[in-house]
């Protein structure tokens, strides 16, 4: 099929995720066809940097032989097995492997397909552990505004993002969206005075304790762009869950595996939580599996709970045979090539080249992140402190940036979502040369913004 003849068929037939009716009718998307290293190619035969990873996923890059043999070969012994009353070696080998990097007693691993899922697994894991206890009255979550933690029903209520839930209102009304970090990050003295922890103790008082399930937090907060804790955030949040008897979840579906130089983003910021979920990294995107990591003590409290104990919850892909030989290849492979390693000795290139690039350009009004996971907040001129109008935002993200994706051959995401930010997420594996080019590419981009937004 030629570019034509595939964006067509892909126009009538294909129905695209979160894309606007224009773009759709537009028919013009990009169809990628192949992707190697951290390089994907278009059906032009265009070649360009993958500056997110996909979605914030590919972190070992695309194609990887190693990689795809693991699923191939499991795909010839076993290609199905259920995780429902029985086991099988990939499933197996994978959860212990998680096991032994997770922090703490983070000892047990549900296995499902997608971040959404893994959250929608933890929300149902929380309130089942209640209930063995004794305590079936603890129904509500606490979450962050902005926040995003998937699309399913359970896992959008617990989505703090007003334009993505609007249209399905009303979710489930058991989550109260308390305020993010934004504009508070390092040492801003102690943690416990901070807004954003003070409004979470009012809330539990407001809701009752004793009504109070889990605190689900990403440790990096990637809706509103890069959100990157204070000093003792994580701490505090630990405190409070174990002041009321409230589980903490950490939705780890970018920042585990590696995203921000750890297996797992949580064990940054010195505060163990009960629950960890996490998708993406986990097979660099090679095969869908996300999963919840969960305490031992939990878990035997909940299967222990009488004739009855057992997690009342389970997919038919969940934890699938080639899904999770991929996940056991991939944590195999980062081990075997110091992956980590390679992000925490080139993060600080990374962040030093994206903070020249502020100070050279009128538009970024700020740089936020940490490891390879950094958002870039836009804005109409720094020195006047214009912000974008609203009509300015949408050109730049409509039009600016994605010509601005084709001409520098650097492929990122702009994000609209309270802000007009472009996300930079470049696979682990990136080294100074490949980092140079993303650092080039955005320079290019902003350029051209400066060009079509006048100081
Ligand atoms: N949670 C977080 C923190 C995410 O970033 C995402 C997706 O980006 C999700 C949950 C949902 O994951 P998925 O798209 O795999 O359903």
């Amino acid at each position: 099929m030629d570019t034509a003849e595939l964006k067509n068929k892909a126009r009538r037939h294909l129905g695209p995720h979160f894309t606007r009716g224009d773009q759709w009718r537009g028919g013009d998307m990009p169809v990628f066809v192949r992707g190697e290293g951290c390089h994907l190619f278009d059906s032009d035969g265009h070649r360009f940097l993958d500056g997110l990873s996909g979605l914030f996923c590919v972190n070992l890059g695309h194609s990887r032989s190693d990689i795809v043999s693991a699923a191939t070969k499991q795909m010839d012994l076993l290609p199905y097995s259920t995780n429902w009353g029985s086991a099988h070696p990939p499933a197996i080998e994978t959860a212990s492997l998680i096991a032994e990097l997770a922090p703490g007693d983070l000892n047990t691993t549900f296995f499902v397909n997608s971040g959404s899922e893994a959250v929608e697994s933890a929300l149902k894991f929380v309130r089942q552990y209640h209930h063995s206890r004794g305590q079936p009255e603890r129904t509500k979550i606490i979450s962050r505004e902005m926040a995003y933690h998937g699309t399913t029903m359970g896992a959008l209520s617990v989505t703090g993002i007003p334009k993505i839930r609007q249209p399905f209102e009303p979710l489930l009304n058991t989550v109260r969206h308390i305020p993010n970090t934004l504009g508070v990050s390092g040492d801003c003295g102690p943690a416990s005075q901070l807004d954003c922890i003070r409004r979470i103790e009012q809330v539990i008082a407001e809701e009752g304790p004793e009504s109070i399930a889990a605190i689900f937090a990403e440790p990096v907060q990637n809706g509103r762009g890069a959100l990157v804790p204070p000093d003792g955030y994580w701490q505090q949040l630990r405190r409070i869950c174990d002041e009321h008897g409230i589980l903490l979840v950490s939705d780890e579906v970018i920042c585990s595996f590696g995203r921000l130089g750890s297996w797992f983003g949580s064990a940054r910021y010195g505060a163990t939580p009960d629950l960890v979920t996490f998708a993406k990294g986990s097979t660099s995107g090679y095969a869908p599996l996300g999963g919840v990591v969960v305490r031992e003590p939990l878990v035997e409290q909940l299967f222990d709970a009488g004739s009855r104990g057992g997690f009342t919850h389970g997919a038919t892909w969940g934890g699938h045979p080639a899904a999770t030989a991929v996940a056991a290849a991939t944590i195999n492979a980062m081990r075997e090539e110091s992956v980590l390693a390679n992000v925490e000795s080139r993060t600080t290139h990374l962040r030093s080249g994206l903070d020249d690039l502020q100070r050279t350009h009128r538009c970024v009004k700020e740089v936020r992140g940490t490891g390879f996971f950094y958002a870039i907040e836009l804005m109409a001129d720094r020195g006047t402190g214009r912000e974008l109008t609203d009509e300015q935002s949408r050109r730049v993200l409509r039009e600016v940036l994605p010509q601005a994706f084709q001409r520098t051959g650097v492929v990122l995401r702009g994000d609209d979502r309270g802000a007009t930010m472009l996300m930079v997420s470049p696979p682990l594996i990136a080294d100074n040369d490949v980092l140079n080019a993303l650092l080039r590419g955005i320079d290019g981009m902003l350029t051209d913004m400066e060009h079509a937004i006048p100081a």
